[in-house]
C-alpha cells in the first residue's frame, strides 16, 4: 500500500495511491493510520471516496508535521565514511555504534517543493539520498530480532545538509535543520510491500547527472541494528522517522567540492519506494 498526504480541496488529506490516481481518505491523517495501523487500515476501503487523478504538485511530506525530530544516522555506508575521511584528510575510522543525530521538525519539506536557499545563511548546501524508516509501534529496548515488527513502512529522505554550518557549529544539528532541508516522500510504502529493505538501489541526481548510486545492502548498521540501538533506553513512537544514512557521492567530498546552487534540481530515488524531486529556490 502506498499512503500519501496530499492537498485535497486545498486541505491536507490522507490518500491511497493507486497507479495514476489517488483515493482520498478524509478524516484520517497519516499519523492516525500509523498509530492505529492494524485497525484503521481495513476501514480504508469502506470509507474511501472515488479516486482523483494523481498530481505530484499536490503532494505534501507523508508526515507533514512530525511530533519529534527526524532521527538520522551519520556514516552508515562504508564508502561514504571513506570519502568523508578523505575529504577531511583524516584516517578512516568506522563507528562501532550508530552515530545518531536529528533534524528539526520544521526542516520537513514536501517531495516536490523547493529547497530554500539563502547565500548569507549557507553557501554549502549538499544532498544526501536516504531510505527513511517509519516506526509504527511504540517500543523501548527493542531487540534486533523483533525490530522489523516495529516498522510501518518506508519513504525517501533527502538529508539536505549545510556543510559550512555543520563545521562551524561543531555539531550536526544546526547544519542539518535549516527550514525545508528535509524533503520527504513521495509517500510511505507499507512494510509488507518491501520484503527486503536491504536490497534497494538508491540514487541521487543533480540536474539529471547521477551523483550517488548505491544500494541499501551497503549499510553498515542495518535497520534492525539501528532500531535496537536507538530504542535502548529511549522510547520510539509511532510516526518516528529514521533516515538510515547516505551512500558515497555527496558534494562536499567531491574533487573539487560541489554544492547546490539556485535553480538546481535534485532527484532522490529509492527503487521500490519512488522518486522525490526538489528545485533549489532562488532563481
Ligand atoms: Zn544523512
Amino acid at each position: 500500500m502506498r499512503l500519501a498526504t496530499f492537498l485535497f480541496h486545498n486541505t491536507p488529506a490522507l490518500g491511497l495511491v493507486h497507479g495514476e490516481s489517488v483515493i482520498p481518505v478524509p478524516g484520517l491523517s497519516m499519523l492516525d493510520v500509523i498509530t492505529h495501523g492494524e485497525t484503521a487500515l481495513p476501514d480504508l476501503s469502506r470509507i474511501a471516496r472515488p479516486p482523483v487523478p494523481f498530481d505530484t504538485s499536490t503532494l505534501l511530506a507523508p508526515i507533514p508535521k512530525p511530533k519529534r525530530n527526524i532521527f538520522c544516522v551519520g556514516l552508515n555506508y562504508i564508502e561514504h565514511a571513506r570519502e568523508g575521511a578523505r575529504a577531511a584528510g583524516r584516517e578512516l575510522k568506522l563507528p562501532s555504534v550508530p552515530m545518531f543525530f536529528t533534524k528539526a521538525t520544521n526542516a520537513v519539506n514536501g517531495p516536490f517543493n523547493d529547497i530554500p536557499f539563502e547565500a548569507r545563511v549557507s553557501a554549502q548546501i549538499d544532498w544526501e539520498v536516504e531510505l527513511g524508516v517509519v516506526i509504527g509501534r511504540r517500543g523501548k529496548n527493542i531487540s534486533a530480532a523483533e525490530a522489523m515488527r516495529y516498522v510501518f513502512g518506508y519513504t525517501i529522505v533527502n538529508d539536505v545538509s549545510a556543510r559550512d554550518l555543520q563545521t562551524a557549529h561543531g555539531q550536526f544539528f544546526k547544519g542539518k535543520s535549516l527550514d525545508g532541508a528535509c524533503p520527504m516522500g513521495p509517500w510511505i510504502v507499507t512494510a509488507d510491500e518491501i520484503p527486503d529493505p536491504h536490497a534497494l538501489p538508491l540514487r541521487c541526481r543533480v540536474n539529471g547527472v547521477t551523483k550517488q548510486d548505491s544500494n541499501t545492502n551497503d549499510m553498515i548498521f542495518k535497520i534492525p541494528a539501528l532500531i535496537e540501538s536507538l530504542s535502548l533506553g529511549m522510547t520510539l513512537e509511532p510516526g518516528d522517522v529514521i533516515a538510515t544514512g547516505t551512500p558515497e557521492g555527496v558534494g562536499f567530498a567531491r574533487k573539487p567540492p560541489e554544492f547546490l546552487q539556485p535553480g538546481d534540481v535534485v532527484e532522490c530515488e529509492v527503487e521500490g519506494v519512488g522518486v522525490i524531486r526538489n528545485k533549489v529556490a532562488g532563481l
